[in-house]
């Protein structure tokens, strides 16, 4: 019966989308009787969704009927006449009238903005006596700690372990993590008083599972009974600037699923003293996570300064797009000092402080840079030393509201030896003796963990008698001028490597989960969905693993000892091959539930591979090339494509093959337009372009469902047969070396000569100018047909010649950037139909541009790929500069000078250039993406990023991406080497350029001062950027299939009604438990523009927006019954009951989690 209604209801689309298309041409038609200029804005608008409607049309049409094999219906001539695609075939983009979120939410109501607190402070770093970069601290003792408020003092032992900086995680673990786990065993165990705080779980775990079981039991009931807390419970303590949210989450929950597991605990307070700079972000996921506290340290000195003068280092951190409620606020606690170590913690001035770590009682191997060590605490020196230390903790104390005081006691792997447990604890255990003895100090003072100082300062004060905070704490500071902006970029081979890996990851995860909630088909082999360490979910485990070790704030920062980077690049590639092997089988299972059993062989789950792998964790990845030429006539390659995202992509793609005769047919048996090019063989920048003979890259256009494999196959052709085969791409050839192969005819392409003075490159949307350098000087939008004036350039930066250099923190630069010299380039132009590109060798690196003729997303960006080779550079940074400043000028001529950047692919921020700061601090991180939207919103740059580099703007409005850095020196922040490791590096971007009509209602404004919202195609274009289409092989060609036979063998399409949201993103989808069939749905509904661009209002994806209504049922197609639950963001606590009739409503911006079970 719903099946019939679903029947009448499709056919009844058709006819509706007449009715609406003849409503607007009727609007069409009243608009163009007026002559005003706007108006012809919107009648192009318009003119663009009456085409879109057609076309939608004609698309239904040809769904309702049956698809005949249509071979040869699309010739080859017919293919070249056809230079454009069709109209883009836009969805059902209905909804955009309910959308004002944005326009609502460009500045949270917190009364601190970090922004605000940037642009009012001078940053004079002035001296403020023994606290340096502070003030002289004043208290009243008989008034400001009284017997009724004394002063609570909880002294915090912690030890700061890196898994992998100077040491890897393993020679730490072994050399002394290990031991400071044992001796927190032996030494708490003293007394029941004493207390310790943990943050690393991949340590803890490491710990657990080489501990014996009674040493496993004393250490779960020290936890128990609350003398050690897990704090944060992160698998590491991340990076909060380089971090995806999809990594972030993941090593969240891998740690704090690991502590209920095995502990059956949760953590409610988080700890994060040493990320170089402190993301909202994080604060978010933390909340969203069921925790109340959070602690943060590296800042801006001068934002401790102001933040301290006003006493407002505990604030509720506020997300910019929360409402009133403050449902996602977070208690935040910033530490006031210069660092976490016990000199910088116990009070303003770290000379006296350092005589209270007793760790550096000599004979040590710590010592006192401020030459006074401290003397052990004896009957005779407790009462001088309690004075002299109460005055630092009172100094401290005055910085807060609650007189309740956290004194964080610890360092670096410290604790590693027994005799430095009994040193701290046996002198603090006569201070405090002392101290609480005499009530005149009116000091309480005890060992405490992180939730106990937060426990007593949620007693004495209600959070709203703190202040609301928004922000984040972009770009640190920690002394002068150095700023830690290099690690944006350091490593950058690394951070390309770990967004690869995210990206395979998330896909496996997703499509194991589909598969896992899947009956077994034709009884194939169950056994492989068992959890063992050797089995998918074990290798699953171990990727996740890797990957949030890599989040740690010195692995994806670029800042660990080269044995150590080796390392994590080892740890990666691992993690990216067990990926590959668990989208391998779960393809190949799904896809065999989907066929008719007579077409599937028995399977081993082991026929099909990935079309790319790397040799070592150093090297690029080689493609597979088929081999079409050892195909015999007639047999069939089978292609599958593997779509991990939830909307409908239409996108290029590209396989290698050995002969250029070959011709690609759909599910249907239809013929797929498909290019061939040819394959460069030059992979270095600083070696020529040359021309690889027997590979080719064949290019064609696929659609496939949300969270669907499709399936396309290969033909081979006789040269003869021409009839559907690939077109061979024109080539261009502006300028070449003598020495570079360019005997394009004797490979049977077509050369033809080039202007070289400027050049144009074409698709749909687009048309893109280039200079005689081959370098992008200009796009022209199609619909609007305004060509607007955006410069790709290459510039270096250099090093200080100060004392202090750039290094793997800091960006130290000798003054502005200059220009890499470009004269006579190598440039190469390649036009056809389905891909265009134009490819010029520079100086350290091979810049490519492409354009796809294509109505999905990707036909909406312009491709950027630069391969980056800087190993002959000596103190250089390079960078791409992106010009875009005719789009930044204002009515009056002046400049806007602010740009936008994200945080961790999740938010956006607002970067103002502040003159008053130097060049390395108008630097931020750059995950995922960087706009420039013009001042009356009209026009909007926005460049998609495929790994986190750092990007800045200039005092003259250009913004530079840094895409690598060498560095010869250390810039003492611990490490001791310069950056000297660089690989050949390629790094991968997309340039969209979006219009729009300035009539539009300023309801729709989506930009401020503080934040933007993306469009939805913005959206989707990041997304599907850093989700590559993945693309699998069969281990061996299949036979006994003939063409015939295709027709029906569609793939596996995970979904049989109702399309995700537009805007919600499945941000994971990841098997907890195998046995018992859990799951947990993780989506994230992303805040968007709703200004309608000329691309149209939403996006070519066949989506629409529903307000956030979804139900869950229809997202994941199953015969079973699936039963949801909603859950904290770690999948640890349920939040209500099962969700009765599967639908639930997302709110704008946020991540919501359901847990997903078989019943
Ligand atoms: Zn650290």
């Amino acid at each position: 019966m719903f099946r019939m209604a679903r029947v009448y209801a499709r056919r009844l689309i058709p006819y509706l989308l007449v009715i609406i298309l003849f409503i607007l041409l009727s609007w069409f038609f009243s608009f163009q009787l007026e002559e005003d200029a706007a108006q012809k804005r919107q009648i192009s608008y318009l003119r663009n969704r009456v085409a879109e409607l057609k076309s939608k049309v004609r698309e239904y049409e040809q769904d309702e009927t049956p698809r005949e094999s249509k071979q040869g219906a699309y010739s080859f001539a017919e293919a070249e006449s056809r230079r454009f695609y069709d109209k883009p075939q836009l969805g059902a983009n209905h909804g955009i009238d309910r959308c004002n979120f944005a326009s609502k939410h460009l500045k949270s109501s917190a009364e601190l903005q970090t922004v605000e607190l940037y642009g009012n402070i001078s940053f004079k770093n002035e001296n403020g006596g023994v606290w340096k970069q502070g003030f002289d601290i004043k208290y009243t003792d008989s008034s400001d700690f009284t017997p009724s408020r004394p002063l609570e003092v909880f002294v915090v032992p912690h030890s700061h372990n890196d898994p992998g900086w100077i040491k890897t995680y393993e020679q730490y673990f072994a050399d002394q993590t290990k031991n400071i786990l044992n001796n927190i065993v032996e030494k708490l165990e003293v007394d029941v008083k004493r207390k310790f705080i943990w943050a690393e779980i991949s340590y803890f775990s490491m710990w657990w599972k080489q501990a014996s079981q009674s040493l496993r039991d004393r250490m779960l009931k020290l936890i128990k009974n609350g003398q050690v807390e897990l704090v944060t419970g992160g698998w590491v303590m991340e990076d909060e600037a380089n971090t995806h949210v999809y990594a972030m989450v993941d090593q969240m929950i891998e740690g704090n699923n690991w502590i209920m597991d095995h502990l059956g605990i949760k953590s409610s307070t988080a700890w994060s003293i040493d990320p170089f700079g402190q993301s909202p972000t994080v604060a978010y996921l933390r909340k969203r996570m069921g925790f109340t506290d959070m602690l943060i340290q590296r800042t801006h000195y001068e934002v401790k300064k102001v933040l301290s003068q006003q006493k407002k280092l505990e604030f509720m951190w506020k997300q910019n797009w929360e409402s009133e409620d403050g449902k996602n606020d977070i208690f935040c606690h910033m530490m006031p000092f210069y660092s976490y170590d016990i000199p910088h913690t116990c009070g303003p001035d770290p000379k006296i402080c350092c005589q209270f770590d007793f760790a550096r009682l000599p004979p040590t191997k710590y010592s006192c840079p401020w030459k006074v060590a401290p003397t052990l605490i004896t009957d005779g020196t407790v009462a001088k030393r309690a004075e002299v230390l109460v005055d630092q903790y009172k100094k401290k104390a005055s910085l807060f509201r609650s007189n309740v005081l956290l004194i964080p006691l610890g360092d670096d792997f410290r604790y590693d030896n027994p005799g430095e447990f009994d040193k701290q604890f046996t002198n603090y255990e006569k201070l405090f003796l002392y101290i609480n003895s005499n009530k005149g100090l009116n000091v309480n003072i005890r060992w405490g963990v992180l939730s106990d100082y937060f426990k007593k300062v949620h007693e004495r004060m209600e959070n709203s008698q703190f202040p609301k905070l928004s922000g984040d704490f972009y770009t640190y500071a920690d002394r002068d001028s150095h700023y830690w902006s290099g690690y944006y970029t350091s490593r950058p081979f690394y951070k390309k490597l770990d967004r690869v890996l995210e990206s395979r990851l998330r896909s496996a995860e997703v499509l194991f989960s589909l598969a896992n909630f899947l009956p077994s088909p034709h009884n194939a082999a169950i056994d492989l969905w068992k959890a063992s360490d050797s089995g998918l979910l074990g290798k699953l485990t171990a990727a996740r693993r890797n990957l949030g070790l890599f989040q740690h704030h010195d692995g994806i920062t670029g800042t660990a000892k080269d044995p150590v980077v080796i390392d994590y690049g080892r740890k990666l590639l691992q993690a990216i091959q067990n990926a590959d092997e668990v989208i391998a089988a779960s393809a190949e299972y799904l896809l065999l539930s989907s066929e008719p059993p007579s077409t599937s062989k028995p399977s081993s789950f082991n026929a099909l591979i990935l079309d790319e792998a790397r040799k070592s964790h150093d090297s690029l990845p080689e493609g597979f090339v088929i081999p079409v030429r050892s195909l015999a006539t007639g047999a069939l390659y089978p292609l599958v494509f593997y779509n991990s995202l939830g909307f409908q992509r239409q996108q290029v793609v590209s396989v290698l093959v050995d002969s250029p005769n070959v011709k690609i047919l759909c599910h249907t048996g239809s013929i797929i337009e498909s290019q061939i090019t040819p394959k460069w063989s030059s992979i270095e920048p600083t070696s020529p372009i040359a021309f690889q003979s027997n590979v080719y890259e064949l290019w064609f256009r696929i659609n496939i469902h949300p969270l669907s494999l499709s399936r396309y196959f290969l033909l081979p052709l006789h040269t003869s047969d021409v009839t559907g085969a690939a077109t061979r791409s024109t080539l261009f050839t502006l300028r070449t070396e003598k020495n570079v192969d360019m005997n394009f005819e004797a490979h049977g392409f077509t050369i033809q000569p080039v202007d070289p003075k400027e050049f144009q490159l074409s698709n749909y949307q687009y048309i893109l100018h280039f200079g005689d350098n081959g370098l992008l000087t200009g796009i022209t939008d199609r619909n609007t047909l305004e060509r607007s004036k955006v410069m790709l350039n290459f510039v270096t930066y250099g090093t200080s010649s100060a004392k202090d250099k750039s290094g793997a923190y800091l960006f130290l630069p000798d003054g502005p950037a200059k220009s890499v010299p470009s004269l006579s380039p190598t440039v190469v132009v390649e036009k056809g139909p389905v891909m265009s590109r134009v490819t010029v060798q520079l100086q350290n690196v091979i810049h490519t541009v492409r354009l796809f003729n294509s109505p999905g997303i990707d036909g909406h960006a312009i491709s950027i790929s630069n391969l980056v080779d800087i190993r002959i550079l000596s103190n250089r940074e390079l960078a791409m500069r992106v010009d875009g400043t005719e789009l930044m000028r204002k009515p009056d001529g002046s400049l806007k000078h602010t740009f936008y950047t994200d945080l961790n692919g999740f938010q956006m921020q607002a970067r103002h250039f502040y003159s008053k700061l130097p060049l390395q601090a108008n630097f931020y991180p750059m995950p995922t993406k960087m706009v420039i939207d013009s001042p009356k919103g009209t026009s909007r740059l926005t460049l998609h990023s495929a790994q986190s580099l750092g990007t800045g703007m200039t005092s003259s409005g250009e913004v530079d991406i840094i895409l690598d850095r060498r560095l010869m020196q250390d810039d003492n922040r611990g490490l001791f080497q310069g950056v000297k490791d660089n690989k050949v590096t390629p790094n991968d971007f997309w340039l969209v350029l979006e219009k729009f009509a300035d009539s539009f209602n300023p309801s729709t404004k989506d930009a401020s001062d503080y934040t933007l919202y993306p469009t939805v195609l913005s959206q989707h274009a990041n997304l599907a950027l850093n989700s590559p289409m993945l693309t699998l092989l069969p281990k061996s060609v299949w036979t006994g299939i003939s063409e015939k036979d295709v027709a029906g063998m569609v793939g596996y399409k995970s979904q049989s009604s109702g399309y995700l949201p537009c805007d919600v993103n499945v941000l994971s989808f990841r098997t907890m438990k195998l046995e018992s069939k859990q799951a947990l749905l993780i989506l994230h509904r992303q805040g968007h523009s709703c200004k309608p661009s000329s691309f149209g209002e939403l996006s070519p994806t066949n989506c629409s927006l529903a307000n956030g209504h979804i139900n869950l049922k229809s997202v994941f197609h199953s015969k079973n019954s699936l039963q949801f639950t909603e859950y904290s963001l770690n999948g640890i606590t349920p939040l209500n009951s099962e969700i009765s009739e599967s639908s639930v409503n997302l709110d704008s911006c946020q991540i919501n989690t359901y847990q997903v079970k078989l019943n």
